[in-house]
């Protein structure tokens, strides 16, 4: 592991010009028609940024040299192109890369939020994890993140500004060199580094449907960012009113964090199946728009020692998923300081697997990533959280020694 925390002290100063990358095409147009570009020239204009925003990563106007010199000096005068800033990176030794990133602060009261995003590169795909809310209002027993109370939904622009800062780190913009990783990132002709987004990070994205739909339309716009909806994986723990009009106005692919086969158990696991039963869950996957054997349903399923990882429990999750084109994902729980729960045994889990498999589940077990670098959700944010609290103990001291 390389490259720990930044730990540095929370005063971000209010960013004086709002910043035009993240934003919709809709939000563009109006941040032109507010420093008077004509209503006629704005489609034209927007599409001039959004190639520089989005497929170059532009990082100043003077580059977009097909906009005039007079427009580019009066958008540098109202805007800017600035990224929320990374303030911490960690490298596993596998190339799993976590960021803890501070979005700037919305009004003189807040800190900036902090929010963490995860890269991991495979042979064949990078994947980058993203949030959709800083903390979540859910509850889930076995997720860190749920301890931690919502301070806000993110913005559309806030859930972009996650690949482009990711695009920026890797790269993966054109004319960008990427860092030397020893070649764990993926790249060559054609090849992004980041190919894949999974919405895994914090939050709950059905919780924040707008902004997570809005966000969808950016980086998928074929002229720019250019992410396929394919590639593109929202994982829910189960709101089950939001999911069919998830795949009606965003056609990506659903995950669900399913984790239980009874709903005694899964109301402890995820209390919001209480309000959302199995059978409901499932009633709403089965009519997912665009669902098909090509394009299944990922379950997720935490293993947790002792708790639901018995055999009689795997040949339920297959009982329990027949009829639903679905990819079952056993994922081995990572522990969190302060946690109930253990992850299961490794011939646990493997047993657990082969009856999935066999009952025709193909790919079950989600390597561990990033373990070395704790690259769970929520975690970061409370290493970073415990370095801070460590520095600022350490400037306590000095205070105290000074006033000596
Ligand atoms: N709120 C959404 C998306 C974010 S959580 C959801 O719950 O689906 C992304 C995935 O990580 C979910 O499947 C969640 O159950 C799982 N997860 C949370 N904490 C975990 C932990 N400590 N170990 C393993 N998986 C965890
Ligand atoms: Fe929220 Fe998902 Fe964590 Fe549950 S698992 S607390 S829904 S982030």
């Amino acid at each position: 592991m390389t490259d720990i925390a930044l730990a540095t002290p929370i005063d971000a100063p209010l960013h004086a010009k709002p910043s035009l990358v993240g934003l919709t095409r809709a939000g563009l147009a109006q941040a032109l028609a507010a420093i008077g570009v004509p209503e006629r020239e704005q489609r034209m204009r927007v599409g001039q940024l959004w190639h520089w925003i989005y497929f170059q990563g532009a990082t100043s106007f003077d580059a977009m040299l097909n906009i005039s010199k007079v427009l580019r000096a009066t958008l540098a005068e109202h805007y800017g192109l600035s990224r929320p800033e990374v303030v911490a990176q960690q490298v596993s030794v596998d190339g799993t890369r976590k960021w803890l990133i501070r979005m700037p602060p919305v009004d003189a009261r807040d800190k900036g939020a902090e929010i963490e995003c995860v890269y991991i590169p495979e042979s064949d795909r990078g994947t980058l994890c993203v949030s959709s809310q800083v903390g979540c209002t859910l509850t889930c027993t076995f997720c860190h993140t749920g301890t931690q109370k919502l301070v806000r939904n993110l913005s559309a622009q806030e859930i972009v500004q996650q690949l482009v800062v990711a695009r920026d780190m890797l790269g993966d913009f054109p004319g960008q060199t990427p860092p030397d990783d020893g070649g764990l990132i993926p790249a060559g002709e054609g090849v992004r580094a980041v190919s894949n987004i999974v919405f895994m990070g914090m939050g709950e994205p059905l919780y924040n449907f707008d902004e997570v739909t809005d966000a969808i339309s950016v980086l998928t716009d074929g002229e720019g960012l250019s992410l396929s909806k394919r590639r593109i994986t929202v994982s829910t723990s189960g709101v089950v009113p939001q999911i069919g009009a998830l795949g009606e106005e965003a056609g990506t692919m659903l995950a669900i964090s399913l984790h239980a086969t009874n709903d005694e158990l899964r109301n402890t696991l995820v209390p919001l199946n209480k309000k959302y039963p199995i059978r409901d869950l499932l009633d709403a996957c089965r009519n997912y728009p665009g669902a098909s054997n090509s394009r299944r349903i990922t379950f997720e399923y935490v293993m947790l020692k002792g708790v639901n990882d018995s055999p009689a429990e795997a040949r339920e999750l297959v009982r329990l998923l027949k009829g639903v084109p679905a990819k079952i994902n056993l994922i081995p729980f990572n522990p969190w300081p302060g946690t109930q729960y253990e992850c299961s045994d490794w011939e646990t889990i493997e047993k657990f697997s082969d009856i999935v498999f066999n009952a025709g589940y193909a790919s079950p077990v989600r390597t561990p990533r990033g373990r070395d670098i704790l690259a769970a959700c929520g975690q970061l944010k409370s290493e970073t959280e415990k370095l801070r609290a460590r520095a600022r103990l350490a400037l306590d001291d000095e205070d105290e020694i000074a006033a000596d």
